[in-house]
């Protein structure tokens, strides 16, 4: 029997702002345990939130990127429950009125082009952080720390679009990548600066109802988002196949076991007793506010694609990955104009360069090879003073020491060999050495001449000019 996946994500992106949602404290990332708190934050009788403009500012620039309305009209309401990291006993967030809805992210999924559904956008506050300890010296312990509480999240709730796991990452990143270009995020699933929950369900394929939906939590990593919706999906279909139903309810991805378990029913679900905040005037958008907004959105992903692909005749897919994330356009960008061969620059970035990034689990902003020495290590190939092997050892040794491509080569003595007499007797020797394989080649074995370029190339220690090589090759094997 076939079946079809349906999944929505929603997503909590930390916004970018130097202070919190509604006081003036500061947001910055691992400072010392509730030093970054105010009576506000932590919800002391009698004071008041106020918004933070910005804020307001960041989630609207979010709302046009992802071509949603923004509403004239939204109202900030409060969301109640209770937990340790949360003191005020609720949250601020978004419920009837959120600040954007009906957006759209298009997405290309094996060369066709889909369009995700935005749902809503609605602002909200963090929690708190809860720390779980033990030490010989004591019993278990669990501190908090309010620092995170009441900075700003955005979050972003997609339609029931994505039709596999793989679609979800390409989602995923495609959202996390207009958050980077617009600078109102880090996206940084790492750190929690980017959060995602997935909603899937299956049903066969052709039906047009959707299936009974679970909701998974606790993945940190794009991976572990597809991992756990590749295996909710087959448990679910698991489920259907014996004749049982799925039960809609919470589920946490466990990582180290690869299986998603049960964390609460529907029966448990939540009374969020969500009611408009009193403290709080609702938010009139004016369409000035929106213009302005709209004027000065930088170029987006998907418009950077397109312009790669024109301006530098690169295909779709290499534009594809260079645009992944704004660093790396930046990269690219740079190295082409500083060698104007742009897909020989792409198959370097998106070959070796990603490669080692990712072997070292690095961002290109991090990487020890600049634009200026990859461009300049190309030009080398090109003018012929290293041949395209070495270039391979240059560019290691470039990633590892962080030095110009022209001293290493200098040190290391790596200059091609272009000397058509020292090429000549490299190749001669090789034709000495190995009588069998001349027969071979002589009797038309057309194969045997790769091994005797590859034969040159180790007595040389591949400096030697390939070009030089088979022609000497040739010319000293034909006769
Ligand atoms: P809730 O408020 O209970 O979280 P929403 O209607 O806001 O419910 O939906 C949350 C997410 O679940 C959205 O991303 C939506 O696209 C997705 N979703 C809704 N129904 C289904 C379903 N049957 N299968 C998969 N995803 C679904
Ligand atoms: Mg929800
Ligand atoms: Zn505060």
């Amino acid at each position: 029997m076939e079946y079809e996946p349906v999944i929505g994500l929603e997503v909590h992106a930390q916004l970018l702002t130097k202070s919190k949602m509604f006081c003036g404290c500061s947001t910055a990332f691992g400072a010392e345990p509730n030093t970054l708190t105010c009576p506000v934050c932590t919800g002391q009788p009698g004071s008041l939130p106020v918004v933070n403009r910005k804020a307001v500012e960041f989630a609207i620039r979010l709302g046009l990127a992802t071509n949603c309305r923004i509403a004239p009209y939204s109202l900030f309401a409060r969301k109640n429950y209770f937990y340790p990291d949360l003191p005020k006993g609720y949250q601020i967030s978004m419920y009837e009125h959120p600040l954007a809805v009906d957006g759209f992210i298009e997405i290309i999924n094996r060369g066709e082009k889909r369009r995700i559904r935005i749902i809503r956008i609605h602002m909200e506050e963090d929690a708190g952080k809860l720390k779980h300890g033990e030490t010989p010296e004591t019993a278990p312990f669990s501190y908090v720390d309010f620092n995170r509480t009441g900075v700003p999240l955005v979050e972003i709730v997609s339609g029931p679009d994505i039709r596999s796991p793989q679609e979800a990452g390409d989602y995923l990143r495609e959202l996390r990548a207009i958050l980077q270009y617009l600078e109102v995020s880090t996206g940084n699933m790492e750190e929690g600066n980017f959060r995602c929950d997935a909603n899937v369900s299956v049903r066969r394929r052709g039906q047009k109802e959707f299936g009974t939906r679970t909701e998974l939590k606790n993945m940190n990593s794009f991976r572990h988002v597809e991992k756990a919706l590749e295996y909710e999906i087959r448990r679910q279909i698991a489920v259907l196949e014996e004749g049982d139903e799925v039960v809609q309810e919470t589920r946490l991805w466990d990582a180290d076991r690869e299986i998603t378990v049960s964390m609460r029913g529907k029966e448990e679900a939540h009374d969020y007793r969500y009611f408009p905040d009193p403290d709080l005037l609702p938010l009139h958008i004016d369409e000035a506010w929106i213009e302005e907004i709209r004027k000065g959105l930088p170029e987006l992903p998907i418009e950077k694609r397109a312009r790669f692909v024109r301006e530098y005749g690169i295909p779709e897919y290499d534009a594809q990955i260079l645009t992944s994330t704004k660093p790396l356009s930046v990269f690219f960008e740079k190295t082409a104009q500083l060698f104007p061969e742009p897909k020989t620059v792409s198959n370097w970035i998106m070959g070796d360069l990603l490669r080692e990034l990712k072997k070292d689990e690095r961002e290109v902003d991090q990487c020890p090879i600049t634009p200026d020495h990859l461009a300049e290590m190309l030009g080398m190939i090109k003018e012929g003073t290293i041949s395209g092997k070495i270039a391979k050892d240059v560019f290691e040794e470039m990633y590892r020491s962080g030095e110009r491509p022209a001293k290493i080569v200098r040190e290391k003595g790596w200059i091609q060999i272009v000397d058509e007499d020292e090429i000549a007797e490299a190749v001669q020797r090789v034709i000495d050495a190995n009588p069998k394989q001349v027969e071979d080649f002589q009797k038309g074995k057309e194969k045997v001449f790769g091994f005797f370029v590859g034969e040159v190339m180790k007595v040389t220690k591949g400096k030697a000019n390939p070009k030089l090589v088979n022609e000497w090759l040739r010319k000293k094997l034909m006769r």
